[in-house]
């Protein structure tokens, strides 16, 4: 819609332009949550919740030339399913963005070996992401991994994320994890922490159950449990606390984020953590969630009502609404 391509309304316009490389077919690989998986029987235009209608490439370039001159496109995003061909699909994609439009360009992706890792930089792209997915590697093995027939193992895709950030730079290389795939929080946390200390930068994502795949019943995480997932993260990718300093109960859940009251005040009351998180000016928008909610990543400013929201998801009760600011805190 933003590109030209499509007639709606949006109340939350995207500012990454988020493309998809497409073929007749799907995925090689079959992570359990994906409506692209070989083995799922979801409709192949679908990608997490959002649908990802095809349009020819020329369009979608004189569209993003438009949209990043008048400062409404940011960024581009490619996501690549793993198929023979897609490095060359996504070389050429790359250079031909780079060319026509100049946008900043992040591409998500599956990379063989560094070698593809640096051809990818060489191309033009600004930043390269590879999803973990998963917390722990139990259950990456379980999810998308060798149980599931899927060609990746945590041991590589640990390894490449590491040679990404040779060659693309520290803050450069994303990974995308998911909450609610059977993790605790700790567990969560802890990722959270390693991909930072590697110089990778994690975004969130909350499950979302998809028609189709294998975890079509299973259950999103709570709203309560992504809200203390996302300050955590906030918290660490901003260097005010650590993994180390956070304290976790007998259940793994997060008790004490290990910071002074006035501060996390102050950080929840920024609405920060609670946007969604990624490249820069990457707001995804509704990916996860309705639009009529319960939204796990806001993708644009909270409001007062939604910031009041948030307090009470968090339940933190040793933070005093009067500390806090008694003229919007609602109880
Ligand atoms: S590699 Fe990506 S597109 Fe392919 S099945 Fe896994 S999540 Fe889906």
């Amino acid at each position: 819609m933003v590109l030209g391509l499509l007639d709606g309304r949006l109340d939350a316009p995207p500012t990454s332009a988020y493309l998809m490389t497409y073929r007749k077919g799907k995925c090689a690989a079959n992570c359990g949550f994906c409506p692209q998986a070989r083995g799922s029987n979801s409709r192949a235009d679908m990608l997490s919740r959002v649908s990802w209608p095809v349009f020819p490439t020329e369009l979608v370039l004189d569209g993003l030339e438009n949209c990043f001159r008048s400062g409404q496109m940011k960024r581009v995003c490619i996501q690549a399913l793993n198929y023979p061909k897609v490095f060359t699909d996504l070389l050429a994609l790359i250079h031909a963005i780079r060319k026509q439009t100049g946008i900043p360009t992040s591409v998500s992706c599956q990379p063989l070996d560094c070698e593809n890792i640096r051809r990818l930089a060489q191309a033009g792209a600004e930043r390269i992401g590879i999803s973990l997915d998963a917390a722990t590697e139990e259950i990456f093995g379980r999810i998308k991994g060798v149980s599931v027939g899927g060609p990746c193992s945590w041991e590589r895709q640990v390894k490449l994320l590491n040679e990404a950030v040779g060659v693309f730079g520290e803050g450069r290389v994303s990974t995308h994890l998911i909450v609610g795939l059977g993790e605790t929080e700790r567990e969560m946390v802890n990722i959270i922490q390693r991909c930072f200390d590697m110089g990778v930068l994690p975004a969130l994502f909350a499950f979302t159950p998809i028609s189709g795949t294998p975890l079509e019943h299973a259950a999103q995480p709570s709203v309560q449990k992504y809200r203390r997932v996302q300050v955590a993260r906030h918290l660490i990718v901003h260097e005010v606390a650590g993994f180390e300093d956070m304290r976790f109960d007998q259940n793994g859940c997060l008790s004490d984020f290990g910071v002074d009251k006035e501060i996390l005040s102050r950080i929840i009351r920024s609405g920060e953590p609670f946007l969604t998180s990624g490249c820069p000016n990457c707001n995804r928008p509704y990916y996860n969630e309705r639009p009529s909610g319960p939204i796990y990543n806001y993708p644009r400013e909270l409001t007062e009502k939604e910031l009041s929201e948030v307090w009470m998801q968090l339940d933190l009760k040793e933070l005093q609404p009067s500390k806090v600011n008694d003229t919007w805190f609602v109880c």
